[in-house]
């Protein structure tokens, strides 16, 4: 019996592998961090044996509270990732698996590769109307790539997309794919009417060296974006500054930065209610939005997710925060849960790469249903 992490996003310690009924495993920390979450490795062994499993020392991983009532999702095809349940003790999470065949894989969340994340960005070239462009490169020297879609021009307001700032999130590229899949679908007339009006900027990875190294939070140098947005640097957060800077060019009339929560098992969005410059019209904005994601989708709910801000207390360093107050716009995060949307439980599949991709193509039609009011 083997166990690998020496592949792409792959992330696991061996404690001891010796006795099938008895793996030890923990999960190494993100790069220059004490973050621990995200783990991907292959199991190779004898088929059809039962194995036990239990990664241990979770009570000091990044979210804790991501635990109970998640269960691991593994795949013999790489193509169907499958939940195996799961028990948290508090500190350790065991499962069971007898093996059908000789090698699997078991992840956090089903991967988002970077071969595929290239075949996203060069398929979507691909159509007349969207421009492939690398904004720069990373400390581990990785495309920062940017999609443009639509002919630009001076009426046209400018929707602004990201994901991944937290590598380990692979729903928010699943999410992203299903979106600019939509939006490019020449059949589809809500893509082709959103593209007569506006021009939307996709960003499908903000942090290929995280996801590439494995990490669930941070960038190659233990760096975590999503706090880096009102002071980023080459140095440390290229990714961020390289973005921005579009954004301060071309400017912002609307932003979603797609993320995974570890541990509320509920599709939800954020605000910037505790902008300094948030008002009125930020609210019927994010109202009109809200409204319309409910009626399109029972896959999206606003009654659970993060505690409020209080107004003026908005962390700045954040990207949906910063943006909101620098351009004044709808501006929102938009998180998937790690473990299931239990509204809507499946106990096989659990939230899915699926599920995000339908989610990001339901999402498209509540940004045509909110264009003509930005
Ligand atoms: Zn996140």
């Amino acid at each position: 019996m083997k166990i690998f992490s020496n592949f792409e996003s792959g992330n696991i310690h061996v404690v001891s592998a010796d006795n099938p009924q008895d793996i030890q495993l923990t999960i190494p920390a993100d790069n220059q961090t004490d973050i621990s979450q995200w783990f991907h490795f292959r199991l190779e062994t004898d088929a059809h044996q039962p194995h036990h499993f239990t990664i241990s020392e979770l009570a000091t991983s990044a979210y804790p509270e991501g635990w109970p009532d998640y269960d691991v999702v593994a795949s013999y095809d790489r193509e169907e990732w499958f939940r195996i349940p799961a028990q948290f003790d508090g500190n350790a999470l065991s499962f069971d698996i007898i093996p059908e065949h000789e090698s699997m894989y078991f992840a956090y969340f089903a991967p988002y590769s970077y071969d595929r994340h290239q075949d996203l960005l060069h398929g979507a070239q691909t159509h007349p109307a969207c421009r492939l462009e690398t904004l720069g490169h990373t400390l581990d020297n990785n495309d920062i790539s940017l999609l443009t879609i639509g002919e630009p021009s001076p009426e046209k307001k400018n929707i602004w997309i990201i994901g991944r700032q937290h590598p380990g999130e692979t729903m928010a590229e699943w999410f992203i794919e299903g979106l600019v899949l939509r939006l490019l679908d020449e059949t589809d007339t809500v893509g082709r009417s959103l593209l007569d009006k506006v021009v939307i900027h996709v960003v499908p990875n903000m942090n290929p060296d995280g996801s590439i190294r494995g990490h669930l939070r941070t960038n190659g140098v233990g760096v975590n974006l999503n706090r880096e947005w009102q002071t980023p640097s080459m140095d440390r957060s290229p990714e961020v500054f390289l973005v921005r800077e579009r954004m301060l060019e071309v400017g912002v009339d609307m932003f979603l930065d797609i993320h995974g929560d570890e541990a509320i098992p509920y599709n939800f969005v954020a605000g910037s209610e505790g902008t300094p410059s948030y008002n009125a019209r930020i609210a019927h904005l994010e109202n009109h939005f809200k409204q319309a994601l409910l009626t399109i989708t029972p896959e999206f709910q606003d009654d659970i997710g993060y505690d409020k801000d209080e107004p003026g207390k908005a962390n700045l360093t954040v990207g949906s925060n910063w943006v909101g107050e620098q351009f004044k716009c709808l501006s929102y995060t938009v998180e998937m849960p790690f473990k299931d949307h239990i509204s809507h439980a499946d106990e096989l599949y659990g939230w899915s790469p699926e599920r995000s991709v339908t989610f990001g193509h339901d999402m498209l039609a509540a940004v045509w249903a909110t264009v003509s009011e930005l």
